[in-house]
């Protein structure tokens, strides 16, 4: 549909993507910006960024959290279709995905001031043929995004889609043999805890 109509619609499109944890966002998202050579933005790794910052200087205290605004500087790139997430010149693209990061960012991402940076860095990123996926997109973030796309999926189905990330990324967790339905309780709480970050749930 893209395809044919997206020159009907100007042809640089703006698109979002949001919707729960391991709905398939990310995997929709990269496999679209492909398909329409558009860059592609997953938001998450704006957050955990800055997260990975607060736990490598130990800055776990809120106040102390939003000081840290005004020296973080964080740049993004998409090259050969990989997003580059340059913290304080540093490449921090490899670090954002470890158990340490999966553990602070939900609370630090709560922080009001916090979230209002990052909305804003985010829209300087995402220009026109961008694809821009993660929660509150099409409704904070990029209202004005010109295809808006929800995704949802069972629990089980994003338990499964989260269970076969941590098992390709994480060794520790696999030596540890994590099962299923560990997964699908850590995603209900997940889901519970992140369902109160969201300023909106659905964009329409
Ligand atoms: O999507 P991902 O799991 O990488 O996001 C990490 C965390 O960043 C989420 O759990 C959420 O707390 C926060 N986040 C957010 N808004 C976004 C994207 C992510 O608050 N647009």
């Amino acid at each position: 549909v893209l395809r044919q109509h997206g020159s009907w619609l100007g042809g640089k499109l703006i698109i979002s993507i949001d919707g729960a944890a391991g709905t398939g966002k990310t995997t929709v998202g990269i496999k679209l910006a492909k398909e329409l050579n558009y860059q592609f933005l997953d938001s998450g790794k704006i957050y955990r960024a800055y997260t990975y910052k607060m736990i490598k200087n130990n800055t776990l205290e809120a106040i102390d959290i939003i000081n840290q605004l005004s020296t973080t500087n964080i740049e993004y790139k998409y090259l050969s279709n990989k997003e580059i997430l340059k913290l304080d010149g540093q490449n921090v693209s490899d670090e954002l995905h470890s158990e340490q990061v999966d553990k602070y960012v939900s609370n630090i991402s709560k922080i009001p001031e916090i979230r209002l940076k990052m909305t804003e860095l985010q829209r300087e990123i995402a220009k026109k043929n961008f694809i821009v996926v993660g929660r509150d997109i099409g409704t904070v973030v990029l209202p004005n995004a010109e295809l808006k796309i929800f995704l949802t999926a069972s629990i089980e189905e994003r338990a499964r889609r989260r269970f076969n990330e941590r098992k390709n990324e994480n060794l520790e967790e696999i030596k540890n043999s994590i099962k299923l339905s560990e997964v699908i309780g850590k995603n209900l709480s997940l889901k519970r805890r992140d369902n109160n970050n969201y300023l909106a749930l659905c964009p329409f």
